[in-house]
């Protein structure tokens, strides 16, 4: 409903070329390359943007199987990302995310955890939040649950039990990471299986730093799980 009276208010244009009708045009749609598949480590190809063979080797503590990225040159993603804050999300999110569960679905690993269920979308939390980020919205967030819609697969909620007693400050940081819970839509709580895949959602990224301490924390307390990264853009290169 606001989305439809800020469409009338303000028309939609293309974030890149300025045209008319679309948040993309279609013209600038086609324009969108997908980023060649590599490992997240040392950068060279590798299929399914799965860690590579000499790097699994080398870098044991990689919490990643690896990242999915969606889009190479981050700036035209960037300007649609920023459009979310000015109230048309939904026409935004959705066509994101619509690219996004595409690639998941054309994925090996990703697409085979789905089918067995035991693909669990989550984000990166609120109060891990980077710097570019719009304040007090997490896109990251909005994308996961358009996902978890598109593609049938519940989306939880990375969370820290917190209690607030003086006996919380004294815990050292290994026993407050075992209070890590999962919070799904309805706040019901569950427990993560040992053989679960769990694809972390974030929108665009310089380094994998964000991508990385949260994978950090799910393999602290579920060592057997898969972790994935999925980005639907990336800087530099
Ligand atoms: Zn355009
Ligand atoms: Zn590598």
């Amino acid at each position: 409903m606001f989305d439809e009276l800020l469409d009338f208010l303000f028309p939609p244009r293309c974030v890149w070329c300025d045209q008319q009708g679309e948040y993309l045009c279609n013209t600038c749609k086609k324009d969108l390359k997908p980023h060649s598949e590599m490992c997240p480590i040392c950068q060279s190809a590798s299929p399914d943007y799965q860690v590579c063979l000499g790097c699994r080797a080398s870098d044991e503590d990689f919490p990643l199987e690896g990242i999915v990225i969606w889009f190479s040159y981050a700036e035209t993603i960037k300007k649609l990302i920023l459009a979310l804050k000015f109230g048309h999300r939904s026409h935004i999110a959705w066509f994101l995310s619509q690219r996004l569960s595409l690639l998941i679905q054309s994925h090996p690993q990703l697409s085979q955890a789905m089918q067995s269920q035991k693909l669990l979308l989550t984000y990166v939390p609120s109060h891990w939040i980077r710097k570019y980020r719009v304040k007090g919205y997490n896109q990251s967030e909005l994308l996961a649950q358009e996902l978890g819609v598109l593609l049938d697969t519940p989306v939880a909620r990375l969370t820290r039990r917190v209690k607030y007693t003086r006996s919380q400050t004294k815990l050292n940081r290994k026993k407050r990471l075992s209070n890590l819970i999962w919070v799904f839509g309805s706040q019901q709580e569950r427990d993560i299986a040992w053989d679960e895949t769990i694809l972390i959602v974030d929108d665009i990224t310089t380094t994998w730093s964000t991508l990385i301490h949260v994978a950090h924390q799910i393999k602290e307390k579920h060592p057997t799980v898969k972790v994935w990264g999925v980005v639907v853009g990336r800087h530099g290169v």
